[in-house]
Parts: structure tokens; C-alpha cells; sequence
């Protein structure tokens, strides 16, 4: 799968704010938001583009971003989206939120969801007691998603619970860090997501 792999950090520069693709350096005074809070580029501290397109389009590529997911795929999101019950927005980002990589980050299992999708893509998780490998896969309220008995014995697992075991899990998610499990609630809805993006610009964006 194709994927992103210029510096991070500038991507969080040209949305003008924090997408935490990087772990734990977000949190700390090294983040490149903190440090330089302008647009990278030789015209990043210069005029800020205002069209009504330049807002829709960036609002996409901030979601997109924030969630590591390529076009296409953000693309086959939104269609799903729409024929859902709910506001389109709201149940874009719902479907995003429910993705398996990022599920993982959420339990605290990942300092970031790249660091999620790689370690569900080498297959250290059960959904409901069996191995799933694809990062893309949406979990539906119920599962239980779990670290694998041979996973729990890996170094790096270990290393990487014990550093995000005081990020707080979103109320959607219970975590059971006896047992390495976690179980979903419910949908996560808008409320429950913290990307400070107006999702209905996409849904205009895409309306068009
Ligand atoms: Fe973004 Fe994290 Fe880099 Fe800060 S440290 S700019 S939040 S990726």
C-alpha cells in the first residue's frame, strides 16, 4: 500500500495544527507545531489562502492526514458515508474513527496510528479472538480487540503499552489493561472526536 513518507511534522505545519503523527514527541516542546507555527515553504509565513475551495480542500487533507489514509480510500469513505442515516460528515469521521489502526492508537497499544497500522499489519491483534491483519478494518460495536498471547512476550509491545499507559481512552473504548483487551462500546460519534476540522467543508468539497 502506498503511502506518505516526506516529514511528517510539515504536514502538521501546513494544517496549523497538532495531527500527533509522531508518538510521544508531540507531547513534548519538539514538536514542529510548537517550534514554528507557520507553514513550511518559502511562502509559509505569507498570505494564508482564504477561497472557498482552499478551506474545503484543506479541511480533506487535514482529515485525510490525521487519519494516514491515501485519497482513494478517504474517497470510498465518504461514499459509504453518504448512505448512512446520520449527517454525512459526522459519519465520515465515524468511519474513521472505527478503523482498526486507529482503534489500536486509541487503547493505547500505538504512540501514533502509524505506528498502529504497522503493528496490526504484523498481525500482533485479534478481533474477537482471531488474527486481523488489515488496518483498514472497521470495527463494529461488541468486538473485542485484543494483543495476541505470543505479541504480549514481544519487548516492544510491552515498551510501547507502558509509554502511552496514562493516555486517557476515549469513552467509546474500554480497556481492560489486565487483560490487554479492549472492547467497543459504541459508534464513536462527533462529540467523541477531538480533530478540531468542520467536516461539513468535505462534505461540499465533495458534493461538487
Ligand atoms: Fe505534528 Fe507530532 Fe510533528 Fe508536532 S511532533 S508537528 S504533532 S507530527
Amino acid at each position: 500500500m502506498a503511502r506518505y513518507t516526506d516529514a511528517v511534522c510539515k504536514l502538521c505545519r501546513r494544517e496549523g495544527q497538532k495531527l500527533f503523527l509522531k508518538g510521544t514527541r508531540c507531547y513534548t516542546d519538539k514538536c514542529g507545531v510548537t517550534r514554528r507555527s507557520y507553514a513550511p515553504g518559502q511562502h509559509g509565513q505569507g498570505r494564508k489562502k482564504t477561497s472557498e475551495y482552499g478551506l474545503q480542500l484543506r479541511a480533506k487533507q487535514m482529515t485525510k492526514r490525521y487519519y494516514g489514509v491515501l485519497e482513494s480510500q478517504f474517497r470510498s469513505y465518504y461514499d459509504l458515508a453518504t448512505h448512512r442515516e446520520g449527517k454525512t460528515g459526522d459519519e465520515l469521521l465515524s468511519i474513521l474513527e472505527s478503523r482498526l489502526d486507529n482503534v489500536v492508537y486509541r487503547l493505547g497499544w500505538a504512540s501514533s496510528r502509524a505506528e498502529a497500522r504497522q503493528l496490526v499489519v504484523h498481525g500482533h491483534f485479534n478481533v474477537n479472538g482471531k488474527r486481523v491483519d488489515i488496518p483498514s478494518y472497521l470495527t463494529k460495536p461488541g468486538e473485542v480487540i485484543s494483543i495476541r498471547d505470543k505479541s504480549r512476550q514481544s519487548e516492544k509491545i510491552k515498551a510501547v503499552i507502558e509509554e502511552n499507559a496514562s493516555r486517557p481512552v476515549v469513552k467509546w473504548l474500554d480497556v481492560n489493561r489486565d487483560t490487554l483487551e479492549g472492547k467497543i462500546i459504541a459508534s464513536p460519534t462527533r462529540e467523541d472526536i477531538d480533530l478540531a476540522v468542520d467536516e461539513t467543508l468535505i462534505v461540499e468539497l465533495y458534493s461538487k
